[in-house]
């Protein structure tokens, strides 16, 4: 390794999801010795097989090499993983309760058994999104559980996007550490200034792409820890509203002939606006934006403070599948037993994660309209029985829009682009093209004699 082996205390990561996973990974690929402990049994023995839960990029190939070389060990046992451990990372869900406050139900149990297991001194940082306020409380929960255990509690929330787990982790923009004591936070830095030391040598693939770097300059902020956890849901709360003005701004562009995306190149050409995240479309979904967003409204609520640009977001967002839906009724007398196709239903491209999809959405919509639905995506796994009974799975694109009367593409997966109009022409009985993501060019769409249909455009 690039970095020596030298200076690095043995890690254990609490959760292996998206995060916890992705982090152990890397640092295990680093050259720490980590213990990886999750209560699923089932996800731990998976990994020990070398293989992910859950689809990430070139995430099973990492596993495989460092369970084998037991850099990293997976677990389900708090008993094996902790006691050795000078810093543990808690990365276990927070998923959102019916009101849409967190439900923090696994910090604070993943923090009574941390609390259990812990030598003294150790250092106990939370990669979990917490509404801010939940640290000083999880160090009361901690303090009560073992009231003997000396410790230092850091915020550590995490950046990283799926299907991008590995490169945002080895290339992060921002590492931020929140907490009282500096040495503490110092040393939870140095986890990530030896994974992006090592990260040449773990991916040199990547390297190429971000060659050259001087990679840690100005990347950490240290900062308390109410500042640290509102960073996280800050940032997260501004992108969702990104997409929710862009997605106002693509209604009044239907209303007037605009085109939502010229509009939107124009103005992220401004260096104060900036283009990314200006993509109108379906709306975000998956397992942190709308739950983020709803936890910072929430816990702004307690403290008596109204966010109604955020709630106006949400707002929104919501709106979009039903907006989608009514725009194409526009176009087709009704979709009742009518076959129709839906490409996609991870809430993005590049992961299985079907969670708060909008594209789960549009499908389970066009099934309450009578449809008959038939679906498609590379990767997509379902947990939660979120998707309609009526609708059907298909294992390829051809099998999905043969005979369809419309075609809904509502992920964007980079082979429905590389798909060719002509193609879609050919499969289908009927020629509407619903392009939720505005993927596609609708000129060329057009000329394969199909009525294209965007949003906002
Ligand atoms: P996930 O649902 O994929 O994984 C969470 C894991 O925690 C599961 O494997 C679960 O079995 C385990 N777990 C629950 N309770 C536990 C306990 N008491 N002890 C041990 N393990 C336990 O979640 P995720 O997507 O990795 O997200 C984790 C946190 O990070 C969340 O707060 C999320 O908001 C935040 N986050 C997620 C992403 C992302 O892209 N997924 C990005 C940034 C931040």
């Amino acid at each position: 390794m690039g970095a020596t082996d030298t200076n690095k205390p043995n890690v254990a990561i609490v959760g292996a999801g998206y995060v916890g996973l992705t982090t152990a990974v890397l640092l295990a690929s680093s050259g720490y010795n980590t213990h990886l402990v999750d209560v699923d049994k089932e996800k731990v023995s998976k990994i020990k097989k070398g293989e992910s839960p859950f689809f990430e990029p070139n995430l099973d190939g990492l596993i495989k090499k460092v369970t084998s070389n037991k850099k990293l060990v997976p677990t389900s046992s708090y008993e094996e993983a902790v006691p050795q451990a000078e810093i543990v990372l808690s990365c276990v869900g927070t998923p959102d309760k019916a009101d849409g406050s967190s439900n923090l139900k696994y910090v604070f149990a993943a923090a009574r058994e941390i609390a259990q297991h812990a030598k003294d001194g150790t250092v106990i940082a939370q990669k979990s999104t917490v509404p801010v306020g939940t640290g000083r409380e999880l160090a009361k929960e901690i303090k009560a559980a073992n009231g003997q255990l000396g410790f230092h509690y850091v915020s550590n929330p995490e950046f990283l996007r799926e299907g991008a787990a590995i490169s945002d982790t080895l290339y992060p923009d921002r590492i931020v550490v929140g907490g009282d004591d500096k040495s503490s936070l110092e040393k939870v830095a140095q986890l990530y200034e030896h994974i992006i030391q090592s990260a040449s040598e773990i991916d040199p693939v990547l390297q190429k792409e971000y060659q050259p770097h001087e990679y840690i300059d100005g990347k950490i902020v240290y900062t308390t820890l109410e500042s640290a956890e509102l960073i996280k849901v800050t940032s997260n709360a501004f992108l969702a509203l990104k997409i929710s003005f862009a997605n106002s701004i693509a209604k009044l562009a239907d209303e007037v002939d605009g085109d939502i995306v010229g509009v939107m190149d124009g103005v992220g050409l401004d260096r104060r606006i900036g283009r990314a995240f200006l993509n109108a479309g379906r709306g975000y979904g998956g397992g942190c934006f709308p739950k983020d967003v709803s936890g910072l409204i929430a816990a702004a609520e307690k403290n008596n403070v109204s966010l109604e640009i955020i709630q106006a977001a949400t707002h929104v967002n919501s709106s979009m599948p039903g907006y989608i839906i009514d725009k194409v009724t526009k176009h087709t007398d009704s979709f009742k037993n009518k076959d129709i196709a839906v490409l996609g239903l991870s809430f993005k491209p590049a992961t299985s994660d079907t969670r708060r999809s909008p594209a789960v959405q549009i499908a389970n919509l066009l099934v309450d309209e009578g449809a008959s639905v038939r679906a498609y995506d590379p990767k997509a796994i379902f947990e939660d029985g979120d998707l309609s009974k009526g609708v059907a799975r298909e294992e390829t694109i051809d099998q999905t829009i043969k005979n369809a009367d419309a075609v809904f593409i509502a992920t964007d997966w980079p082979e429905f682009a590389a798909y060719q109009p002509e193609q879609y022409a050919q499969q289908m009985k009927g020629n509407l093209l619903v392009d939720c993501m505005n993927m596609l060019n609708k000129d060329e769409v057009a000329r394969a004699g199909l009525t294209y249909i965007g949003v906002g455009r």
